[in-house]
């Protein structure tokens, strides 16, 4: 059986970056259904194009394409352990995301919940800048690259993703209100033993530790 983790919190709280430095400690793959939705987005198919129009409106795409998209991905990513990030973000994707356990053989492990004041996302996601070329992340507040625009790893030119703007930056942390803050308040109802608070504010380097902590004491308990 595989181990399922969740990530969640506002856009802007770190929850990719997470994802990814974890992926140095343990051998998993990350699902991050905005990157996978974006790539099916751009298939001729009517799958993709479907995706592609609710992408585009900056709205929810139907949770059966969702979980259509996972599946796909997890048929040929396996790994012990599965990094969710996006993924349940609506109260109705809840049980899809168990059901799913169920046939693609993983169970929650732990959901961590990346707290984080609404004015350091909004700073954080509007300060983002990323390299379409190599996929480097910056951020011009507290993650600048050594030249102004100019991606260190490979020399690209930075560019801000258009939903990082600021007018849409306001709109995905009111859709985080509205939709994910009760994906929260179920875990932790539900399974208070598994739901563990992150200080998003806190350095990764800080951050890393604790979560692998919690994961790693999980797994001597059994
Ligand atoms: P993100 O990169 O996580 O901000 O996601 C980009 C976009 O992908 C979102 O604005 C949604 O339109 C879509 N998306 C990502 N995850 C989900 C999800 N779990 N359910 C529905 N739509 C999603």
């Amino acid at each position: 059986m595989k181990k399922a983790v969740v990530l969640l919190g506002p856009p802007g709280s770190g929850k990719t970056s997470l994802a990814e430095r974890l992926l140095g400690y343990l051998d998993g793959k990350i699902i991050a259904t905005g990157p996978l939705l974006k790539d099916k987005a751009k298939e001729k198919s009517e799958e993709g194009q479907k995706v592609k129009n609710h992408l585009d409106k900056g709205e929810l795409v139907p949770t059966e394409l969702v979980k259509e998209t996972i599946v796909q991905y997890l048929k040929k990513n396996g790994a012990p352990w599965l990094l969710f990030d996006g993924f349940p973000r609506h109260k109705d994707q809840i049980e899809p995301f168990f059901a799913m356990g169920e046939r693609m053989a993983y169970r929650l492990e732990a959901v961590f919940y990346l707290e984080l004041p609404r004015s350091v996302a909004f700073e954080r996601i509007t300060g983002r800048r990323v390299c379409p070329d190599c996929g480097a992340v910056y951020n011009i507040h507290d993650r600048p690259p050594s030249r102004p625009g100019v991606c260190d790893r490979c020399g690209g030119e930075l560019i801000q993703r258009k939903d990082d703007r600021p007018e849409v930056a306001k709109e995905r942390m009111e859709e985080f209100q509205r939709n994910t803050v009760p994906v929260i308040t179920f875990f932790q109802r539900e399974y208070p033993g598994k739901t563990f608070q992150v200080e998003g504010e806190k350095r990764l380097s800080r951050i890393v530790p604790s979560v692998l902590s919690i994961l790693h004491g999980k797994k001597e308990e059994r």
